[in-house]
């Protein structure tokens, strides 16, 4: 079998590898990927940093070209990118392509942000004097991405830390290494110079390690758990380094007794249990006032009757399996803690087989949950989901906000005055009226408060904040 390599200025490296497993039917292996080492991260960090200078004051119209070569081609690939997505990963088929078309969304938006880099001209309180501010790119970024979005997360950071003029370290999850190993192909054919993009596949506890202990990584995006995020920071910390923090999520959906029922309903199978629960943005507390509450729980069960878990690659399957082993347990060790802290297990909670051996997983709802209890307040990740009784819309608030995260948070209601309200209280950085709280526009800010994330957003022209450093220049006329 082809080992996929490492790209490292400017050329394919590596001869050790690990399979890629495909979570539907672990008897496939997707492929396999080299396994980095320190020496490989290190001969990384010293090739972006060797191509800085040359890329950070290239032409913009350079970078725009390669940008938008790089999302037409994912564009163009969008049904084959996808399905190997879907093999890597386990989403569905349809959500891995709508993923990997976002992908081409954001190298589109990125190819012509770089086009609009601007700054300001600005008279000074002082006679004769101009002052002018101007966005520098930061150096060397270090890309550090999660499994569940494999290749729209190496996008949406790949993308503006390209377009503003940075070199890159990327370090995808070691679990679906596939899709970034095709964008960084097609980056490099769509024409970057040798050294600007590195890719270093592995461990995080090797590559990524290795990236947030070097002084010369001069950033750090990264996505994934609270408790690796705490790791980068404190390391950023100590090299007086720029970082940016996308973690967990434990995100409330607020179902009030005037709610269209089928609106609440689809919003709510929706974020909670499609791509398997295992978004950062799914609705993982479902919280319900009591006028709606048992004709809301029987509405959903009876949804969650209709919905087929089975192969990511079959038609017809609306929930794929489970990512691994590792985070099935995780879902089904949380499934016996809900039972134990007295919540009901209202739908599914059993594994299942299918035709492929795969880490199939029945979706889970939990009734009668209080917001103490472990499963209300800790990330599970998987398709598990409690349903909290709540008296009215301010016991309704008070109970969304109360949660160490503040990702996302959503409503449905037809009141006005209901939905106003929420949107100026939730204390999360995301808020949907009558939407699922997971789907988001690649075009606009996407981040969290609280423990969520740190830093400034991603995605958008909010991008720039984080890729970018601003520096004031005055001038004597
Ligand atoms: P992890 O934190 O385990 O991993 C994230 C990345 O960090 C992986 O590439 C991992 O490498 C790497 N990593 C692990 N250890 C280190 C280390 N010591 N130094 C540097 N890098 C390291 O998260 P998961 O991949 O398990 O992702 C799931 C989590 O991500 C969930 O909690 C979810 O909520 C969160 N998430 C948040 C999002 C958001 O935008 N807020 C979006 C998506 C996910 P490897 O795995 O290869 O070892």
């Amino acid at each position: 079998m082809t080992i996929y390599q490492n790209f490292i200025a400017g050329e394919w490296v590596g001869s050790d590898a690990t399979k890629n497993i495909n979570p539907s039917d672990t008897n496939e292996v997707v492929g396999l990927y080299a396994d980095g080492t320190v020496e490989d991260t290190k001969n990384a960090i010293a090739a972006a940093k060797a191509a800085f200078p040359a890329w950070s004051r290239s032409g913009i119209w350079e970078r725009h070209v390669i940008l938008k070569k790089a999302g037409d081609e994912i564009m163009a690939r969008k049904d084959e990118l996808g399905a190997l997505l879907a093999r890597e990963e386990g989403k569905t088929l349809p959500e891995a392509i709508g993923e990997t078309i976002r992908a081409s969304q954001i190298f589109e938006f990125f190819a012509g942000e770089a086009l609009r880099l601007a700054g300001e001209v600005i008279p000074s309180v002082r006679p004769n004097i101009g002052v002018e501010i101007t966005r520098d790119p930061l150096g060397v970024i270090g890309i550090i991405t999660p499994w569940n979005f494999p290749i729209a997360i190496p996008a949406w950071k790949l993308a503006p830390a390209l377009c503003y003029g940075n070199t890159v370290v990327f370090k995808p999850a070691e679990l679906v290494p596939a899709c970034s190993w095709a964008i960084v192909d097609i980056l490099n054919r769509a024409g970057l110079p040798k050294g600007v993009l590195n890719l270093v596949m592995g461990r995080g506890s090797v590559v990524g390690q290795t990236m947030l202990d070097s002084p010369d990584v001069t950033g750090i995006t990264f996505t994934g758990s609270t408790g690796t995020g705490r790791r980068v920071a404190s390391a950023s910390i100590e090299h007086n380094r720029k970082f940016q923090l996308e973690m967990g999520g434990k995100n409330p959906m607020v179902v009030l007794d005037d709610a269209d029922l089928t609106v609440a309903v689809e919003a709510a199978a929706n974020s909670g249990f499609f791509s398997t629960g295992q978004r950062c943005t799914a609705s993982s507390r479902l919280i319900v006032t009591e006028g709606i509450h048992d004709k809301f729980v029987a509405a959903l069960t009876a949804k969650l009757e209709t919905l087929v878990v089975d192969n990511a690659m079959k038609s017809g399957t609306h929930i794929g399996p489970v990512v691994d082993e590792k985070q099935l347990k995780t879902d089904t060790d949380y499934i016996e803690i809900g039972k134990k802290e007295g919540a009901k297990l209202a739908f599914g909670g059993e594994l299942i087989s299918r035709e492929t051996p795969g880490f199939y997983l029945q979706p889970t709802l939990f009734t009668e949950a209080t917001n103490q209890m472990r499963i209300s307040r800790e990330e599970i990740f998987g398709p598990v989901v409690s349903v909290i009784r709540v008296k009215d819309y301010e016991e309704a608030l008070a109970t969304a906000n109360d949660t160490p995260f503040g990702l996302s948070a959503g409503i449905a209601t037809t009141s006005l005055k209901h939905a106003t309200h929420f949107k100026r209280n939730s204390e999360a950085g995301m808020v949907m009226v009558n939407l699922p709280t997971a789907g988001v526009d690649f075009h606009v800010p996407f981040g969290g408060r609280k423990g969520s994330s740190y830093g400034p957003r991603e995605q958008g022209k909010y991008a720039a904040e984080f890729y970018t450093s601003v520096k004031t220049a005055y001038t004597l006329a």
